[in-house]
C-alpha cells in the first residue's frame, strides 16, 4: 500500500496520529490519541487514490457505521479527509480496540476451546442480528474483521470493517444484492451468482467463522461454489477430510444446518440461537491435532 505519514503525526491541534495497529486491503488504522483529553481512538485511513470507487466507499462505509450503536459493533465518532503532500485520505475515527483481531487468537489447525468459541460465536450472532435489523447486510465477514475488546477480563467481540457493508431493506422491503464481494473462504455459494439474498449470506460467513474457531483450518480458501471441497461438503463425504473429521457429529449435524448450500434453508439467526449447540453446555470432543 502506497501510505507514508510520519510517526507521529499531528494532524491539527487536537489529534496526534500514532503507530500502526492494523491494515487490510483498503486502509491502514493507527492509534490516535486526543492531545486535549488524553482519549485514545483507531484511526482508519483509507487512501483515495487507490481506486476510483473509494471515495463513494469510504463515505459510505462511515455512513454506515453512523447509524449503528450496539455493544459487539464498534462505535464510530466521525469522518474527515486528510491531505498530506500528494496523499488525501478519508479518516474514520473509531473506538480503540486493543485485544486485536480474532483471526489472532486462534492457533493454526488447534483452534481456540469449544466454550470459548461458543461465547464468541453468540456475540457474532447478536451483533449479526442487530445490523440486519437496521437493514444492513456486512458482506465480509470474517476474523480479521472481528475485534476482540478486553474489559474488567472478559472479552467481547466488537465487528469491524464496513467497507462491503450495504443496505438491503428499503422503505420495508428487501431488496437482492448482485455485488459478489468478501473473501472466498467465507464467501457462500450464492454470493458467485447474479443476485442473493443478503442475511444468509452473512449467516454462512458465520458459519465458516465457527468452524476456522472449533479448528483453525478453513474448509476451503477457493470460491466456495466451485470448491471439489464444498461438492464433497454438500454430498456429505466428509469423513476422512479435514477438517470436518475433526468434529463430532453433534457439532456437523449444527453446522450443515448453517452451511446449507441452499440459502432459503439455511438457519436464521434466531433459529440459530435456538439451537442447542449455542445454548448448551456441551463440551464435544474436538480432535486438536
Ligand atoms: P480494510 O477495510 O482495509 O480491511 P479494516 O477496517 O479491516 O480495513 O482494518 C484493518 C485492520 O486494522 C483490522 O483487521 C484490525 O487489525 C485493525 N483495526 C481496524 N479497526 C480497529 C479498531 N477500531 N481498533 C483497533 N484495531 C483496528
Ligand atoms: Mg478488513
Amino acid at each position: 500500500m502506497t501510505y507514508s505519514l510520519p510517526l507521529p503525526y499531528s494532524i491539527n491541534k487536537d489529534w496526534l496520529l500514532l503507530e500502526k495497529l492494523g491494515e487490510g486491503a483498503f486502509a491502514n488504522v493507527r492509534r490516535m490519541v486526543c492531545k486535549r483529553t488524553n482519549s485514545a481512538y483507531a484511526l482508519k485511513l483509507i487512501d483515495l487514490k487507490k481506486n476510483t470507487n473509494t471515495e463513494k466507499s469510504a463515505k459510505k462505509e462511515a455512513c454506515i457505521l453512523k447509524l449503528l450503536c450496539h455493544p459487539n459493533i464498534v462505535e464510530f465518532y466521525q469522518t474527515f479527509m486528510l491531505k498530506h503532500d500528494e496523499q488525501i485520505f478519508q479518516c474514520i475515527v473509531l473506538e480503540l480496540i486493543t485485544g486485536g483481531e480474532l483471526f489472532h487468537q486462534i492457533p493454526q489447525n488447534v483452534g481456540i476451546s469449544i466454550s470459548q468459541a461458543r461465547l464468541y460465536f453468540n456475540q457474532i450472532l447478536d451483533g449479526v442480528e442487530y445490523i440486519h435489523s437496521c437493514g444492513i447486510a456486512h458482506r465480509d465477514l470474517k476474523p480479521e474483521n472481528i475485534l476482540i475488546s478486553v474489559s474488567n477480563n472478559s472479552p467481547c467481540i466488537k465487528i469491524s470493517d464496513f467497507g462491503m457493508a450495504t443496505v438491503f431493506m428499503i422503505d420495508g422491503k428487501q431488496r437482492m444484492l448482485n455485488k459478489e464481494c468478501g473473501s472466498l473462504a467465507y464467501m457462500a455459494p450464492e454470493v458467485t451468482e447474479s443476485a442473493y439474498f443478503a442475511q444468509p449470506a452473512d449467516i454462512w460467513s458465520i458459519g465458516m467463522i465457527l468452524v476456522l474457531m472449533l479448528t483453525g483450518t478453513k474448509p476451503w480458501t477457493e470460491a466456495t461454489k466451485f470448491s471439489t471441497k464444498y461438492m464433497k461438503w454438500t454430498k456429505n463425504e466428509i469423513s476422512d477430510i479435514s477438517p470436518w473429521n475433526r468434529l463430532d457429529e453433534y457439532t456437523l449435524s449444527f453446522l450443515r444446518k448453517i452451511l446449507n448450500p441452499y440459502p432459503m434453508e439455511r438457519l436464521t439467526i434466531p433459529q440459530i440461537k435456538d439451537e442447542d449447540w449455542c445454548c448448551s453446555q456441551y463440551m464435544s470432543n474436538i480432535n486438536k491435532i
